[in-house]
C-alpha cells in the first residue's frame, strides 16, 4: 500500500510536506529565552483565524476533546444548566462529557442530518426566566453528518431572548477551513484542534475564549488542574507554557499559519467550498443522497452519503481500504452501516479530490451498486474544470 494515497476522512487529515518537515524539528529548551520568540506569535497570529480581535488563544497538548473539558471546567459549577442540542455523534459526545462532570444538561432532541435549532433556543431560553441556563453549546460542522449550522442564527436567537448565558462553539471540524467569526458571531468559547485544518499531527487543542467567559471562570466552581485556563494565561503571558509544550505542533502550528495566511483565508474557505461542490455533484451523479437535509446545511469540509437500501456502508469502506489502500469516513453512530464520509477538507487539490471519488466509484462498481463507472467522476470533473479560479486557469494558459 503506497503511503502517497491521501486519507478521505474527516481528520486527522492529509499533512502536506511542509508542515511534517516544519514538524521535525530536534528537542529545544522551552525555558531558554528564545522559546518566548517563538510561541507568543503563534498564539497572536491564530486569532486571525478564528477572527477574534478581542478573545485570549489558549492551547493544551490534547486532542480536541480536551479543548472542550477545558471549556467547562474552567467556566461552570456543577449543577449548572447547560443547553444542547443533539444532532450527531459530536454534540452527542459533548453532551455525554457535560453530564459526567454533573452539569444539569437540557437536550434538544434533533433529527441526524439537521442543524443547530436557532428557534428551539430561542423558546428554550425565553422560558428560563431565572436565568439558569449557564451556557449554550453549538457543534459548528457535525463530522458524522456533514451538516453545517448557522452560529449566527444562534447567536441571533440568544439576543432576541435577552438571555445572559454564554455561547460556546466546537469548530473542530470547521475552523481554518470555512468561514469562521468569533467576534462577529459573538462566540465565548470557541474549541479546535491542530489535526483537522491545520494539517498538522493531532495534539494540541486551540481555543478562543472571550472576555465574558474569562470573567465567568473567576467563580466557575468545577475542578480543573492539567487544563486551567489561569495556569496557561499566567506562563503564556511571559511567552512561557506551566508545563513541558508540544514543541513540534507549536513549529507546526507557526507555518500552518504562514501558509493559511499566503494562500489568503478567503481563497482558502472558497477552495473547500469548490471542491465540496465537486463531491456533492459526484454524489448526485451517482444518484445516491447526503445525510444534510437540505443546501443551507451542507458542509465545505465533509460529506456524509447514503447508501442505497440493501448495502451496508462499512462493507464499501473495509473493501476500498483493503482494494485500493484509501480510507473513507466510517458512518458514526446512527449512521454506522447506512452512511459513509468523504473528508474533503485541509491540504487538498482538483486532482487529490478526483482520485478519491474514482476510488470510491470503482469500490462501489465492485460490490454491484446500482451507480455506474463514470457518472460521479464525471460529473465533477465538469464541475471543476468550469470552475477553475483565475490563478490556476492563467497557469494552464
Ligand atoms: C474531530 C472532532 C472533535 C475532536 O475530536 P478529537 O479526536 O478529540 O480531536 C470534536 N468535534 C468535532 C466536530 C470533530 O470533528
Amino acid at each position: 500500500m503506497s503511503d502517497q494515497n491521501p486519507v478521505f476522512i474527516p481528520g486527522p487529515t492529509n499533512i502536506p510536506d511542509r508542515l511534517r518537515l516544519a514538524m521535525q524539528v530536534q528537542t529545544r529548551d522551552h525555558r531558554a529565552p528564545d522559546f518566548v520568540e517563538t510561541f507568543a506569535p503563534v498564539l497572536e497570529d491564530t486569532k486571525k483565524v478564528f477572527a477574534t480581535k478581542d478573545s485570549t488563544v489558549i492551547t493544551f497538548p490534547s486532542s480536541g476533546t480536551g479543548g472542550w473539558e477545558a471549556a467547562v471546567c474552567n467556566t461552570l459549577s456543577p449543577g449548572d444548566t447547560v443547553l444542547v442540542a443533539r444532532y450527531g455523534m459530536f454534540s452527542h459526545r459533548w453532551i455525554d462529557l457535560c453530564q459526567r462532570h454533573g452539569l444539569d444538561v437540557q437536550i434538544i432532541e434533533c433529527a441526524w442530518g439537521s442543524g443547530a435549532p436557532a428557534d428551539k433556543f430561542e423558546a428554550a431560553l425565553s422560558a428560563d426566566k431565572a436565568h439558569k441556563i449557564k451556557a449554550v453549546l453549538v457543534t459548528h460542522n457535525e463530522t458524522a453528518t456533514g451538516v453545517k449550522s448557522d452560529v449566527a442564527a444562534v447567536r441571533a436567537a440568544m439576543n432576541a431572548s435577552s438571555h445572559p448565558a454564554m455561547l460556546f462553539v466546537d469548530c473542530v471540524s470547521s475552523l481554518g477551513s470555512m468561514d469562521f467569526r468569533m467576534d462577529d458571531w459573538g462566540v465565548d468559547i470557541a474549541v479546535s484542534g491542530s489535526q483537522k485544518g491545520f494539517m498538522l499531527a493531532t495534539g494540541m487543542a486551540i481555543l478562543g475564549v472571550s472576555p465574558k467567559a474569562l470573567a465567568a471562570m473567576e467563580t466557575a466552581k468545577l475542578h480543573r488542574t492539567f487544563f486551567d485556563f489561569r495556569d496557561m494565561m499566567k506562563a503564556n503571558a511571559s511567552g512561557g507554557f506551566p508545563y513541558t509544550p508540544p514543541l513540534q505542533l507549536i513549529y507546526g502550528m507557526r507555518e500552518s499559519l504562514k501558509m493559511l495566511f499566503e494562500e489568503g483565508l478567503e481563497n482558502v474557505y472558497a477552495r473547500h467550498f469548490r471542491l465540496a461542490e465537486a463531491v456533492r455533484r459526484a454524489v448526485d451523479g451517482w444518484g445516491l443522497s447526503l445525510v444534510a437535509q437540505s443546501p443551507e446545511l451542507y458542509s465545505d469540509t465533509v460529506s456524509a452519503i447514503y447508501v442505497p437500501e440493501g448495502f451496508d456502508s462499512n462493507t464499501l469502506t473495509d473493501h476500498v481500504f483493503e482494494a485500493y489502500g484509501v480510507s473513507f469516513g466510517v458512518g458514526l453512530g446512527e449512521m454506522n452501516g447506512k452512511a459513509f464520509r468523504i473528508g474533503h477538507l485541509g491540504s487538498l487539490t482538483d486532482t487529490m479530490v478526483l482520485s478519491g471519488l474514482a476510488t470510491v466509484e470503482m469500490g462501489m462498481a465492485d460490490l454491484n451498486y446500482p451507480v455506474a463507472l463514470g457518472s460521479g467522476v464525471t460529473a465533477a470533473q465538469d464541475y471543476l474544470r468550469n470552475s477553475r479560479p483565475a490563478a490556476i486557469k492563467s497557469a494552464a494558459a
